[in-house]
């Protein structure tokens, strides 16, 4: 079981700490970590219901909850979460969770021809649909390149284990921008027109220099 931060502000939990229901376990094929090419980009289209602010999420009760309710949602994906990590902005300050889904080293089934080689990333809300500020987007969009850093060159810790880092990550890539949108490869809003333009600057900081 583990929760640790990246770096500050930027807290990585597992499967176990959010409470993955184990009559659903983790679903996909192993993929060798040099064989990851490339980084997709989507939301989930499931809101916050419970409060004003529906792509904020206000405590990790709320951001666990909607892991467990990731496993099940789809069963034409099957029955675990299909994005290999799902990211909160959290209420209230610049933190993001990112929740381990299919994890580093499973098939997704996110995004049909790139769930081996690619990454899937998921932001947790719909930003297509529903109120976000874009100052509330934009103040931590650094984090998600650190998350995306740390795959890249770094995915390990002491709490956690040490791994092999994707060193190809990022190495498909649009001409314009660092990782891809679902609707590159499919005829979607996803990952929706509110997060698009800050997606749109994100890359791979290593957080060891730091
Ligand atoms: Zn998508």
């Amino acid at each position: 079981m583990t929760k640790f931060e990246i770096v500050p502000g930027l807290v990585y939990v597992d499967r176990e700490t959010w409470g993955a229901d184990p009559d659903h376990p983790r679903k996909g094929y192993k993929v060798g970590r040099d064989r990851r090419t490339h980084v997709i980009i989507h939301h989930t289209v499931m809101p916050d219901t419970s409060d004003t602010s529906p792509n904020l999420w206000e405590t990790e009760k709320e951001v666990f909850g909607m892991m467990k309710k990731l496993q099940t949602v789809r069963p034409d994906l099957g029955m675990d979460v299909p994005y290999s990590f799902v990211v909160f902005f959290m209420a209230g300050s610049t933190k993001i969770i990112v929740c381990e889904g299919r994890g580093e080293d499973r098939t997704g089934a996110h995004t049909k021809g790139h769930n081996s080689q690619g990454i899937g990333i998921s932001f947790a809300g719909d930003f297509e649909n529903k109120a976000v500020k874009n100052y509330d987007i934009a103040k931590r969009m650094f984090l998600v390149s650190y998350f995306l850093g740390w795959l890249k060159y770094s995915p390990s810790h002491p709490d956690y284990g040490t791994f092999k880092p994707m060193k190809n990550l990022g190495s498909m890539r649009p001409q314009d921008r660092a990782v891809f949108f679902h609707q590159d490869f499919k005829k979607t809003a996803c990952p929706g027109k509110k997060l698009i333009p800050h997606v749109a600057q994100v890359s791979f900081i290593d957080p060891r220099l730091e």
